[in-house]
């Protein structure tokens, strides 16, 4: 791995990693490297990179950043989200017991049931901000924690520092899915995570047109092993969409920090509406996770959810009359979404299921983009006009 210059703040890693390194003509912005193949220096003597699957300098110029900017020793991209997810999963074996939250993302929850239910690993879903649980079950034995924080889409906090050190003290290691925030917002190798991943769809690439992921680990052995296993299976990332993200991260931070900005002014008014029964945005200082996203995260982010009163009826009315916010899956584009959990993200669940999860009928997600507050504000007190 490549080290650009030690001491940068992260803005500008994510600025101006690879900006101007181009040997061959100068160029600015760095170029992509399409090949599938490389040529061997001579007999037995290949060159740093042989062939597209174990490596490629557009992809691995993205891993370097990524691994920069969240205080890694490196970073394996992948095809996707889930691809990171299984790519990390990958390094266990049948033996091994993995601890994830019961409110994880959709996807990793469908995930690991498989893969456990084929004798993969055995898995433990639990509610991580139960700490006294958490290490009772460390004490029967585990190898790894995941952790979501905050979750999908009540935005719940867990501490990343206390989990991680109770998993270290019983010989497990942490893994933490970054998505939601980003390295811009919360660093969980700095919380003695070891593993981060990221579904670099979200706010990483950030205009919604690239599927991606990234698995980063704290030291060099790890990133090791992944490196040979995404090698095995081919879970890797395209160049066209490696150099598409990195593009996307130069503007992470502005981005970011204007959508959480909007999503707090956002938050306030929904929760200052009778049509509205709860928020869930960490930012309110009436959100149970306020104080800790306070302290482990450098900002509250620009996911939000709330719960209509009127239930389905309330949210189908609302939904009608949104003009700005897209209903849509997926998150952290320059582009508003609204997505309605029970029937889209996490429709599989069964109803028992979403009750004990706190997912509600009347319960709505919503990712803030970059449009004027004011414009989305307008079409957010329209819809809620119906609804009096
Ligand atoms: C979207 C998402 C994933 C899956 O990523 P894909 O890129 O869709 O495969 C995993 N975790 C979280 C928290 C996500 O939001």
């Amino acid at each position: 791995m490549t080290k650009s210059e030690p001491n940068l703040q992260p803005e500008t890693v994510a600025a101006s990693h690879g900006v101007a390194k181009d040997t061959a003509f100068h160029a600015v912005v760095p170029p992509i490297y399409l090949s599938s193949t490389y040529a061997f220096n001579g007999f037995n003597n290949p060159g740093s990179y042989d062939y597209g699957r174990s490596g490629n300098p557009t992809r691995n110029m993205l891993g370097d950043a990524l691994a920069e900017l969240e205080g890694g020793a490196g970073a394996v991209v992948t095809s996707s989200g889930m691809s990171a997810v299984d790519l990390l999963l990958g390094q266990l074996t049948s033996s091994d017991v993995i601890i994830a939250p019961h409110d994880c993302y959709g996807g990793t929850y469908r995930l690991l049931k498989a893969r456990a239910g084929k004798g993969h690993f055995t898995v433990k879903f639990l509610d991580m901000g139960n700490l006294a649980e958490l290490s009772n079950v460390l004490d029967a034995g585990a190898s790894l924690v995941l952790v979501e924080t905050p979750s999908n889409p009540l935005m719940r906090v867990v501490d990343i520092q206390a989990i991680a050190r109770l998993a270290k003290k019983a010989g497990a290691l942490t893994a933490v899915d970054n998505t939601f925030l980003s390295p811009a917002l919360q660093t969980p190798l700095k919380l003695g995570a070891d593993y981060v991943i990221h579904s670099t769809t979200k706010y990483l690439n950030g205009h919604s047109d690239v599927v991606g992921g990234a698995v980063i680990a704290a030291d060099l052995e790890k990133v090791e092993g992944l490196r040979t296993w995404a090698t095995v299976i081919g879970v890797i990332g395209s160049p066209m969409d490696s150099w598409m993200t990195l593009r996307g991260l130069r503007t992470l931070f502005p981005r970011i920090l204007r959508q959480q900005e909007t999503a707090g002014r956002l938050a306030e008014w929904l929760s200052q509406q009778k049509s509205v029964a709860v928020v869930h945005y960490p930012g309110l200082r009436s959100h149970p996770g306020h104080r800790l996203a306070s302290k482990q995260q450098r900002g509250f982010g620009a996911m939000l959810s709330f719960e209509l009163a009127g239930g389905t009826k309330a949210v189908e009315a609302f939904l009608q009359e949104l003009k700005l916010f897209t209903f849509a899956e997926s998150l952290g584009g320059v582009e508003s979404l609204i997505v309605h959990p029970a029937t889209m993200t996490h429709v599989d669940m069964t109803s028992k299921e979403k009750l004990v999860a706190g997912i509600s009928d009347g319960l709505l997600r919503i990712s803030v983009g970059l449009e004027h507050p004011e414009d989305l504000l307008s079409d957010l007190k329209r819809a809620a006009a119906v609804l009096s």
